[in-house]
């Protein structure tokens, strides 16, 4: 496992484990147990994925089986877009995180969306980072324009960046742009979502080969070795196990450049652009 340093001068494990489409409480407190339990330290959660309870129980269990210790953990939880309105409305989004989480504080609090009044609400998570509450304070969804414009305006300038970051849409100016700013640029859907064929795409199949891994763990070794940090999802044992183990190999330049060339220069997944899906997150849709 590798670390990235923060601004803050905090490591954060380069890979991370994803509870995104978990809904059923008992399950994510589970699978996050086995998460913890195969070797993930870095759990990726949100108020909006309504299973922030879960995670915390499956935290404390760990902790209370000798699995992990609190400070060996990196907990990242995320603020709505309907609680990003006023700095206290985003305060007080953090406070319930952490009752529901049942932590004193978290490693890392986002904002999910650069929607509503986000610099409002960046103010309640720095409010949040003076007052302990976090260890440090990031954004998500923050493409180029939007991350330069923030980063030149905020006092605190985020730790991380998560946005999507897979073969088929590698942003690699994005990334670039996160670098040059400090911030750690981190993957959300690293395996695409299973989108593109991506598990069965021969040319990653044949990269692993050589190996002995997956297309999956080709990919994720790719964004792990550009410096990007990734938090695939997994409730099936085995595939986060597998998920897992991507630390002892290393793609050579030419597979780098061979899995980059994949980039479809567009997400398949969402488009930020797209006002529907705007409106549907600031709550004035009910779907996009
Ligand atoms: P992902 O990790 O790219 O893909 C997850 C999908 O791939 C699931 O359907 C999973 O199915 C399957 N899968 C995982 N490993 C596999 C393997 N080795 N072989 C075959 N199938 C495999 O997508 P994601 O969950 O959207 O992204 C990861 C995390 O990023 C999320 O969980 C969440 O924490 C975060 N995220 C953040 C945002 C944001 O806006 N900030 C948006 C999306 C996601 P099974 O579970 O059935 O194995």
């Amino acid at each position: 496992m590798e670390y990235a340093t923060l601004n803050t001068g905090a490591k954060m494990p380069l890979e991370g484990f994803g509870v995104f489409q978990i809904p059923d409480a008992a399950e994510c407190e589970q699978v996050t147990y086995n998460a913890i339990k195969t070797g993930y330290r870095l759990i990726d959660t949100a108020a909006a994925y309504q299973n922030e309870e879960a995670v915390g129980k499956a935290v404390a269990r760990a902790i209370a089986d000798g699995l992990t210790t609190r400070e060996e953990l990196f907990i990242t939880t995320k603020v709505w877009v309907l609680d990003q309105k006023t700095e206290d409305t985003a305060y007080q989004a953090v406070k319930t995180s952490l009752a529901k989480l049942n932590l004193p504080y978290a490693d890392l609090i986002l904002l999910h969306q650069p929607m509503g009044d986000y610099f409002a609400a960046y103010r309640g998570i720095e409010k949040a980072y003076r007052d302990g509450l976090t260890k440090a304070i990031g954004v998500a969804n923050f493409y180029p324009g939007v991350l330069t414009n923030f980063c030149e305006t905020v006092e605190i300038k985020p730790a991380v960046n998560q946005v999507e970051l897979h073969p088929f849409f590698a942003q690699e100016k994005a990334v670039e742009n996160m670098k040059a700013y400090g911030v750690v640029p981190q993957a959300w859907g690293p395996l695409a979502e299973g989108k593109h064929g991506i598990f069965t795409d021969p040319e990653l199949t044949a990269i692993g080969k050589k190996y002995g891994k997956s297309a999956a763990q080709v990919v994720l070794r790719w964004n792990a070795q550009r410096g990007v940090s990734i938090i695939p999802k997994s409730v099936h044992e085995e595939r986060m196990k597998r998920n897992f183990d991507i630390w002892d190999f290393s793609l050579t330049e030419e597979e780098m450049t061979k899995v980059a060339a994949k980039d479809l220069g567009h997400s398949e997944i969402v488009n930020h652009d797209d006002p529907m899906f705007v409106k549907y997150c600031v709550g004035a849709a009910t779907n996009f």
